[in-house]
């Protein structure tokens, strides 16, 4: 039986973990966290992710070893990669966590990305801001994720605040992009070079997280789907990509601008168990043990709701036609995401009204559907 490890036991895990069994391995993982979403469903190993002898055990357990976050210290996924194959390559870890590395790998392979400048003190702040103009972003370079560590400059008066408010001293400056909207691409490579792309899906945050996804993305054309795969065909080919990635992009009328990467599964595929002909979990598993890959087509329109903070009226969910409920085990805190609903529907107007009934019973105003 193979076995794979997992560095992290989150939701991402889990869902990776109920894909994997029915390819025949079984899932161990490494997490501080004794209450992990995955703790009753694979063999856990406790420990810090920086924790040698943690590591090591993950290591001589497992036949292969993969990541559901992108913040694993690289150090640990090398030192795990001194004993078996890591999937993502480690690599892919350095460039996704930090920001100015990110944009000069998409610079490098000639992938639009917003403009740049790095601030290490707030005379570089100014004068990034003279360069860049107003309003602009100011981000943590690393360790910061769902819209955390991040301000929008409206004025010239908010530098000195910003500035100092922030955890760090390591910054980027990005001017503020007036996108129509956010899309992403999902797309799985295996070891043999063979890759399949998702379709674009569109993505809606509030508070920097995500809220919900509708994929595939309305009114996309094929040109720009085209785009899309070109874009994160470049990506996992220069990395040696192993896995499911995931790119976020902002869209400015026909263009792209790449924003993010993200070295593993990712929240705005979740829709993909049961919207595509294969999930994105088990396209992962596959690219990991060496399996061939699966169609990544949509079977129907899709659209999925985050449950934040609090969960909703489940059982009136369920009630819902095609409602697919996930609740992934974690204590409700503010902020945290719960769990989802993925709605499915043969045509855009049944999921449309499908889509509103579940935004309703989840009572946050802001995911009514209709756009
Ligand atoms: P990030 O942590 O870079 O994914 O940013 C979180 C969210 O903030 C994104 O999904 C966007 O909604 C918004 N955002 C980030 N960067 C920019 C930017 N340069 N211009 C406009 N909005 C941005």
């Amino acid at each position: 039986m193979t076995i794979i490890g997992i560095v992290g036991g989150g939701q991402l895990g889990r869902m990776l973990a109920l894909a994997a069994y029915p390819l025949g391995a079984r899932v161990a993982f490494l997490d501080p966290a004794p209450d992990a979403p995955m703790s009753y469903l694979a063999q856990q190993i406790t420990g810090a992710y920086d924790d040698e002898l943690a590591l090591d055990m993950l290591a001589q357990v497992s036949d292969v070893v993969t990541y559901e976050f992108e913040n694993v210290p690289v150090t640990s996924a090398e030192r795990i990669a001194q004993h078996v194959r890591v999937y993502p390559p480690p690599a892919a870890l350095g460039v996704s966590q930090d920001r100015v590395e990110e944009k000069s790998f998409f610079r490098a392979l000639e992938i639009p990305t917003p403009q740049f400048v790095e601030i290490d003190s707030l005379w570089d702040l100014e004068a990034g801001v003279a360069q860049l103009g107003l309003p602009a972003v100011l981000k943590t370079r690393r360790l910061c994720y769902d819209g955390k560590g991040q301000f929008v400059l409206r004025r010239p008066d908010q530098l000195e605040n910003a500035f100092r408010a922030l955890p760090n001293t390591r910054l980027i400056l990005e001017p503020f992009v007036l996108f129509d909207r956010e899309l992403s691409i999902l797309a799985v490579r295996g070891a043999d070079g063979d890759s399949a792309c998702y379709p674009l899906v569109e993505n809606h945050h509030r508070e920097g997280i995500l809220r919900k996804s509708i994929a595939p993305a309305p009114d996309i054309a094929p040109q720009l789907q085209d785009l899309a795969q070109d874009y994160v065909r470049r990506v996992l080919d220069a990395l040696g990509y192993v896995g499911v990635l995931a790119i976020e992009l902002f869209q400015v009328r026909d263009q792209l601008l790449a924003n993010e990467i993200a070295p593993r599964v990712h929240n705005s595929g979740h829709w993909t168990i049961e919207g595509a002909a294969t999930s994105q979990f088990e396209n992962h598993a596959r690219a990991i043990l060496g399996l061939p890959l699966g169609s990544a087509d949509a079977r129907f329109h899709s659209v999925m709701l985050n449950f934040i903070g609090a969960l909703p009226d489940t059982s009136a969910l369920l009630q819902i036609p095609d409602a697919r409920l996930h609740l992934y085990d974690k204590a409700p805190r503010a902020g945290r995401k719960l769990g989802h609903v993925t709605l499915v529907a043969n045509d855009a107007q049944t999921l449309l009204e499908r889509a509103d009934r579940a935004a309703r019973i989840i009572s946050l105003e802001h995911t009514t559907f209709s756009r």
